[in-house]
């Protein structure tokens, strides 16, 4: 059976101080199934990693870099991750893309760096809202997976988790409907049947994310290819996120 995830991607928000006052605050919340993540800065991920370190909750990268060292000023290896216990990534998310100019090339580098070093993924992938308005949003995914984690062996599928974050609905309020979100994960979970079978697309879990709130989380995922969400503003709000959390559970 798939695993139900929360992940709260914090981006580049909270400082020590406040990394600290928030995680103490979840440590408190009460989880049952569902397999929650935050993504701290990665400055604080050590002391996230301590802080949890006898909670339910796992600590995972919001990056990393696609080489294991070297003269790349700012960047951060898997090496280093998994120097302080982390084993997970988030890897092409849409401001990756768009802001530090991540595109397929460097993110099949960098998918197959932290699948060989042996880390998780989370892999983000979704389209702009032109491509959707010109209908394009299947084959625009499509060339997204088929250039990075289709290009994978199949038993690097047991570290990876996907998620569909829609471009025009990440911090901005809109959220893509039940349905939408519905067909974009059955069409995923199809691409990846395949290239690799029945066997291994039933097994991915594959989480939404877009401007999730309390209020829409349990229509998008009581649909049965969304897997749970990758939050970004909400998972910032102890209460919102939850939320979040008991509606995937
Ligand atoms: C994200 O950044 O991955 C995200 C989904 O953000 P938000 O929930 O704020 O739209």
């Amino acid at each position: 059976m798939r695993k139900k995830i929360v992940a709260g991607n914090w981006k580049m928000n909270n400082d020590l101080n406040q990394t600290i006052l928030l995680i103490e605050k979840l440590k408190k919340i009460e989880i049952n199934e569902v397999s929650v993540m935050i993504a701290p800065s990665s400055l604080f991920l050590k002391t996230a990693k301590d802080l949890l370190h006898d909670f339910k909750i796992e600590v995972v990268s919001q990056n990393v870099h696609q080489e294991n060292k070297g003269a790349y000023t700012g960047e951060v290896s898997c090496d280093m991750l998994k120097s302080i216990g982390i084993s997970t990534t988030l890897i092409g998310h849409s401001e990756r893309r768009a802001y530090f100019n991540e595109d397929d090339q460097v993110l099949l580098k960098k998918v197959k760096y932290a699948i060989d070093s042996g880390m998780k993924i989370i892999f983000c992938f979704g389209e702009q809202l032109i491509d959707r308005k010109s209908n394009k949003h299947f084959e625009i995914v499509k060339s997204q997976l088929e250039n990075t984690v289709l290009k994978l062996d199949s038993e690097s599928w047991s570290n990876i988790i996907l998620a569909y974050e829609p471009v025009w609905a990440i911090g901005t309020g809109e959220t893509a409907s039940p349905e939408q979100a519905q067909e974009m994960h059955e069409f995923v979970r199809n691409c990846i049947s395949n290239c690799y079978g029945d066997l291994i697309s039933e097994e991915v879990s594959i989480l939404y994310g877009g401007s999730v709130k309390p209020s829409n989380a349990n229509e998008i995922f009581s649909n049965k290819d969304v897997d749970g969400g990758l939050i970004g503003g909400a998972a910032l709000v102890l209460s919102d996120f939850n939320e979040i959390i008991k509606a995937n559970s």
